[in-house]
């Protein structure tokens, strides 16, 4: 065995990889091409490198040389103990918090998230790390996980489920001392489900991940394989799994809990376990023990609209909630009633937001707007309140940096705000020094990460377009065309194709000679979603049409991947949400850092962050009952925005050939907005607000 190979496959164990540049020098030194091919996946790359490729770089002291400082690297950043923690939250250090994700996005090679509900878990969980914030982040290791996406020569969506691959992820089980995995138990129903206890590695973080085992003998234990793939049962059985057997994980590895944070309702049976276990160990009533937990209990709302929350039909959730029904010592009345905004209406469901809302002290909605709109939906859980006075707060989502903005990038602010920027990114006066920044490099790199994006697309399309026997030309995209992008998933509240509502007038707009303008989209739609499905093809529809093929480009299989390129690579970010249904998205602010503009109707953080100065907005926040003159109204708002705004600002030459009013603006929006709008400042806006008052503040009191 090489030494090299051994020393490269050990830095990969820990992900920190997935934002850490360190690891790139050296491969791309070793096979640039294989490098790129495997979307920087070190584990991947040394399954697929060839031994003599390694061995001759095995004599290269150089190489060797940057391996070694990447490990000690890594290692002062696991182990350092001078971190924001230790000197804004030191009562923190020893309360960990246990972050529960029904999802979980860290890289694109563990497909165990749909959108931006895991990418937001796993950037919490890698600015937690960066910060020191003692997080575990706890979820389930979906064998198959979330489908790609093939879209046939009509259009139609195929969804394909592929078996995780182990070996390149660095995930393990975890061992007892006698060598075998540890599993835990989940009591549902009439039967026991039984996990494995795996770990990942996530900076100075663990991620904890179920991997359900499957018994023979039990029809429950074959459902939980897919995120988001099948029925009510499924769902409950999944979200029992990672409630009562993520807290037992935590507990079988022997970590207390400070602060135990759901991320949305899906994982609020941990609250059920939490209180279970306090109960047996003091012997303390239900409702001592359930305020205790409460105390120490974080919520985050993520849904504006009320069917988009999880509800359970009553004998449903009971049936399988018995064996902690037992452990509660509650009646079916009062167990049912935690789930129940009115706890004396049996028709009521049993409803995963309102458990989560009843047993946490602390909840909050994710953007400003969403705060209000939330505030209001659950109002009847405080009957004698004002909506104003509703005990849900606010923390705005964030993006994480490191993982989302482009090497190029990082290289060039560094050189403007300082080597140690990184360590300074939710400080405003930092990034006023942003002004200095020299457009035309700006500009220059931008061309650069359009190339790449546009190469990308077009090995996407063609071997898209190879598995489906199609020989219909490939589009002509430029580097010298303004470039759109648009990648969700493709809910129908999203508009993707609000664009082209007025054909006509789309079509006039992308194909003017003198600004022309593609636009490239890409999104997935939940299995079940026919609208969402609809949309899909309507916009592949769009991409084949003759007059069109040259401008809109529908790419398959959005993913993280597809995404960065898409952020780093665009020229402006669409995002036309019917207002207020986007509690936050975070994507638009992924875009800032990479210098890409946003163009979005008012809603979720735009309502918050737009200043007219820094980006650009539609719909001016109008809303109507009618959702055809609502669309209407937007669309008519967007096509006038980038004809009359955009556009000229984007086309508008100066000597050197480069928009510079238009770099000016894309400067102001990173200096208003990266330093507020990054993952860093969620953290420590969770850490003061939620965690440090949860986890009994300056004493640090350990309660489980
Ligand atoms: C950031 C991101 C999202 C979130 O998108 P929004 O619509 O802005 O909330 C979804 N999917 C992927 C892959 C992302 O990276």
């Amino acid at each position: 065995m090489s030494e090299l190979r051994d020393r490269l496959l050990r830095l990969s164990q820990n992900l920190w990889w997935s934002w850490n540049e360190d690891l790139d020098g050296i491969f791309r030194a070793i096979d640039r091409e294989l490098w790129r091919e495997v979307n920087h996946n070190p584990i991947e790359f040394l399954k697929r490198v060839p031994s003599t490729a390694l061995a001759t770089k095995d004599k290269d002291a150089s190489i060797l040389a940057q391996t070694i400082r990447a490990e000690k690297h890594l290692e002062d950043y696991v182990k350092s103990e001078s971190h924001w923690t230790s000197w804004n939250a030191p009562a923190l250090t020893s309360c960990p918090v246990a972050y529960f994700s029904f999802e979980f996005c860290i890289h694109e090679s563990l497909p165990i998230y749909s959108g931006g509900l895991g990418v937001l878990a796993g950037d919490h969980l890698k600015a937690c790390s960066d910060l020191g914030v003692p997080a575990y982040g706890v979820t389930l290791l979906y064998r198959q996980g979330y489908f790609h996406q093939r879209i046939d020569a009509e259009g139609r969506q195929t969804e394909v489920y592929e078996d995780l691959d182990a070996t390149t992820v660095p995930i393990e089980p975890v061992r007892g001392p006698d060598g075998e995995i540890l599993t835990v138990t989940i009591p549902v129903a009439q039967e026991v489900l039984v996990a494995e206890i795996w770990r990942a590695r996530v900076g100075r973080c663990d991620l904890i991940l179920l991997n359900l085992c499957e018994q023979q003998d039990s029809s429950a234990s074959a459902r939980v394989f897919r995120l988001y793939g099948g029925d009510k049962t499924t769902r409950l059985l999944q979200e029992l799994a990672l409630g009562v057997g993520g807290y037992r994980a935590l507990r079988k590895l022997g970590v207390r809990p400070g602060v135990l944070h759901l991320n949305e309702g899906h994982c609020a049976f941990a609250t059920l376990e939490a209180i279970a276990e306090r109960m047996e160990k003091t012997g303390l009533p239900f409702h001592q023990a359930a305020d205790d937990v409460a105390e120490s209990t974080v919520f985050t709302t993520h849904t504006p609209v009320a069917a988009g929350h999880d509800f359970f039909e009553a004998g449903h959730a009971l049936h399988y909630l018995r064996p902690m029904q037992a452990r509660l010592g509650l009646s079916d009345h009062e167990l049912l009633g935690l789930g129940r905004v009115n706890p004396q209406n049996p028709n009521e469901e049993f409803c995963m937001t309102v458990l989560a809302l009843k047993l946490s002290r602390r909840a909050n909605a994710v953007s400003s707007l969403h705060g209000i709109v939330s505030r209001r939906m659950w109002q009847g859980l405080w009957p004698d309140r004002r909506p104003s006075e509703v005990p849900i707060g606010h923390i705005t989502n964030g993006a994480h940096v490191d993982t989302w903005l482009a090497d190029e990038l990082k290289q060039l602010y560094g050189d403007c705000l300082g080597s140690d920027w990184r360590n300074h990114v939710c400080d405003p006066v930092r990034w006023r020094q942003i002004e200095k920044l020299d457009e035309f490099q700006l500009w220059s790199i931008k061309v650069i990460l359009k190339q790449r994006l546009l190469d990308f697309v077009v090995r996407r399309l063609q071997s898209q377009r190879e598995r489906l026997g199609d020989d219909t030309p490939l589009p002509n995209l430029r580097t010298d065309v303004f470039t759109i992008g648009f990648a969700r998933r493709f809910a129908a509240y999203k508009r993707a194709t609000l664009f082209f509502q007025d054909y006509d007038r789309a079509k006039r707009l992308l194909t003017n000679p003198d600004r022309p303008v593609q636009i490239i989209l890409a999104g997935k739609s939940h299995p079940a979603d026919e609208p969402g499905k609809a949309l899909l093809q309507r916009l592949h529809e769009l991409s084949r049409d003759p007059d069109l093929r040259d401008h809109v480009v529908l790419l398959e299989d959005h993913d993280k991947n597809v995404s960065r390129h898409m952020l780093e690579g665009c020229d402006l970010w669409l995002n036309s949400p019917r207002r207020p249904l986007e509690a936050c998205g975070t994507s638009g602010m992924k875009a800032v850092f990479n210098g890409t503009l946003n163009c979005s109707t008012l809603d979720g953080w735009w309502d918050e962050a737009y200043d007219t100065r820094n980006g650009f907005a539609f719909g001016d926040g109008a809303v109507f009952a009618d959702p055809a003159q609502q669309d209407k109204h937007d669309a008519d708002g967007l096509m006038d925005v980038l004809t009359g705004r955009v556009l000229p600002l984007f086309y508008d030459r100066n000597g050197q050939r480069i928009p510079l009013q238009w770099l000016r603006m894309v400067k102001h929006a990173l200096k208003t907005l990266a330093w507020r709008y990054n993952a860093d400042r969620m953290v420590m806006d969770y850490t003061h607000h939620m965690y440090l008052p949860a986890s009994g503040t300056q004493t640090a009191r350990v309660l489980f």
